[in-house]
């Protein structure tokens, strides 16, 4: 079987091709820059690359930058989008929009428009996430159970300035306006904070994070950390694409942690992750709201627990030098 998965350099891409690869999948894969080998180098390297991994270029901006990539397969992965937080803290209209909003906005209807060309495309996976999700207006408090039902409101997302939830928002409410409008068979993957050893030899703005944990994307003391590990996730995409019945959106986040208890484990595995000011204040609190995991565990998704993904992440992270 043929497939395609954009913005393969990325994190969560590059685990998704090597799990697609093991499963026997041929992958047409799109980079920005295939002559880069920080972004081709460790794709190329993974097991039956060399016979079934096929590397195209391609912009999320580019009009009809996709179509050569999707004509022949039967499923589509794209996750390409620009995960950026703390670079535009500033509110400059013109950077939000050419940065961020643009590309995953216009860049996922650039996808799905080439998807409509190609009858062989049985099914689209789209990365969105739990960005697109809970920021719906409702307080996130101890008796809250997030679920799929919930979507964020681009109003809202752009009074708090939260441009990247805003970016994901629209991206994924423009996709579902097409997709039913063109009859295209698309399921979402909404992840929250996704952590895991990385593949790919640069850090990604997730992993980066837990070298920071006591902040949040904006800097600001969080209260919860809310994790799924890559390789869930990645996982979750081939699931949403080889369950026939599976549809609509699956939320997959693997806990809701106090903020100290992650600190906590983090702090065994590599004591300068958490400053001693930070981890001194361990007094226990209860998650303050939960997601739901039904419909995810419904579609076979299983999670690493955190002690697993963190240990992982660090392990990786000493090996390549970045601790
Ligand atoms: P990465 O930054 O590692 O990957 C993002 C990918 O998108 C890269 O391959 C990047 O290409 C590509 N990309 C960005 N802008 C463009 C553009 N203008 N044209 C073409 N390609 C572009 O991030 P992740 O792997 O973490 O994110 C992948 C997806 O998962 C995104 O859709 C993100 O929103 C979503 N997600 C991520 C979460 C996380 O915590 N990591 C949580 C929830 C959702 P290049 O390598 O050339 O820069």
């Amino acid at each position: 079987k043929v497939v395609c998965v954009t913005g393969a350099s990325g994190f969560i891409a590059s685990w998704l091709v090597k799990l697609l690869l093991q499963r026997g999948y041929v992958v047409k894969a799109t980079v920005r820059d295939p002559n880069n080998p920080k972004k081709t180098e460790h794709l190329l390297s993974l097991e039956g690359a060399e016979e079934r991994l096929h590397l195209f270029k391609a912009d999320l901006l580019e009009e009809g930058s996709f179509d050569l990539v999707v004509d022949g397969c039967e499923g589509v992965f794209h996750t390409a989008s620009p995960v950026l937080f703390s670079s535009i803290s500033d509110p400059q209209v013109h950077r939000i929009s050419a940065e961020l909003i643009d590309p995953a906005v216009k860049g996922t209807l650039n996808v799905l428009k080439s998807c409509v060309k190609f009858p062989t495309i049985k099914r689209v996976v789209l990365t969105s996430s739990m960005a697109a999700v809970v920021l719906n207006g409702t307080p996130l408090t101890s008796n809250v159970v997030v679920d799929e039902t919930w979507f964020s409101d681009p109003l809202l997302c752009q009074e708090l300035k939260e441009w990247y939830f805003l970016s994901k928002t629209l991206a994924e409410e423009a996709a579902w306006k097409f997709a039913k409008e063109n009859g295209i068979d698309m399921v979402t993957i909404n992840p929250a904070y996704v952590m895991g050893p990385p593949l790919q030899p640069t850090l990604n703005l997730s992993v980066e994070m837990v070298l920071d944990l006591k902040k949040d994307i904006n800097g600001v003391a969080i209260a919860n950390y809310t994790s799924t590990d890559v390789r869930d996730v990645a996982s979750a995409h081939i699931q949403a694409f080889e369950v026939p019945s599976a549809s609509g959106r699956y939320c997959l986040v693997a806990n809701v942690t106090p903020i100290h208890e992650a600190l906590k484990i983090l702090k065994e595995l590599h004591p300068s992750l958490c400053p001693p000011e930070i981890c001194e204040h361990d007094t226990p609190s209860a998650p303050e709201f939960q997601i739901s995991q039904e419909k995810a565990k419904s579609l076979g998704v299983s999670f690493l627990p955190l002690e697993v993904s963190l240990r992982d992440t660090v392990e990786c992270l000493k090996e390549k030098g970045f601790l």
